[in-house]
């Protein structure tokens, strides 16, 4: 049994999400990752906080290994203070590509990125108390307010991402839990490239900021730089 607080972060091997259990780390908090191969994620980490995260198997596209996941925190009795769902994919998607193909690849994109944090926050909510946080990691590339052509899946995947955010920010507000997205900004990581401006360090902030915010954070929110932007 461990009842000591802590947060949950997926898709926590590199980029944005490694970043992130960096910072807690660092700050003293105790991670869970939730990662894909958990034995390549702990070889990986070898800094000094290592002994505060541990890598737990989770595919969030999968809800059998959802599952398994949420009930090794349940059986532990863990208090989670907050939950990530950084966990995310951008598909390769061609201009000239036919229909059947860019719903394929709207698929794929809403499996991860939408459904899969839908349905953590789910299973994963019945551990947290008034002040606990979720963030879902968006992008700028779904905010309604400032659409453009181009990689239709990952974009829808992210604006019905926010669409989640606000209806589950409703239903947990009463429990006092803040639920709310981030957009990182354009990173340099795997997904983002060499050429983004913005570090895995700038990535992260906003995000682990919210966290730390617990009941003082807002609620139903779509932030970067830890400022309010449009949905
Ligand atoms: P990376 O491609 O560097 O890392 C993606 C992470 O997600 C990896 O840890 C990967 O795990 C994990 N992942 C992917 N699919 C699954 C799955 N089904 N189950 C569990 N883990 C999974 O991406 P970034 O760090 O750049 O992105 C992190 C988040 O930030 C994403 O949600 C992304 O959409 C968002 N974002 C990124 C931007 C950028 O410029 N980089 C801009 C705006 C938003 P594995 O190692 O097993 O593949």
């Amino acid at each position: 049994m461990n009842s000591e607080g802590g947060y949950v972060v997926s898709g926590a091997s590199r980029g944005i999400g490694r970043e992130i259990v960096r910072q807690l780390t660092r700050s003293g908090a105790r991670v869970f990752g939730g990662v894909r191969d958990p034995a390549a994620a702990a070889a990986a980490d070898l800094d000094e906080f290592s002994e505060r995260i541990e890598y737990l198997p989770l595919d969030v596209s999968d809800g059998d290994s959802a599952r398994r996941f949420a009930s090794i925190l349940q059986h532990r009795n863990t208090k989670l203070l907050g939950l990530v769902n950084n966990a995310g994919i951008l598909p390769e998607q061609s201009p000239g590509q036919g229909v059947e193909d860019e719903i394929e690849a709207m698929r794929e994109a809403l499996e991860t990125n939408t459904f899969g944090a839908l349905r953590l926050t789910r299973l994963l909510a019945p551990m947290m108390s008034a002040g606990g946080c979720v963030v879902n990691v968006s992008s700028g590339m779904g905010q309604l307010a400032d659409m453009n052509s181009g990689y239709s899946a990952y974009r829808v995947s992210k604006t019905a991402l926010n669409a989640i955010t606000k209806i589950l920010a409703e239903e947990y507000g009463a429990r006092g839990i803040k639920v709310n997205s981030v957009c990182p900004g354009w990173v340099r990581t795997d997904m983002g490239g060499a050429s983004a401006p913005r570090s895995v360090e700038q990535g992260a902030d906003t995000i682990v900021w919210l966290l730390q915010q617990g009941a003082r954070a807002p609620g139903g929110k779509f932030l970067r730089d830890r400022q309010e932007i449009p949905w």
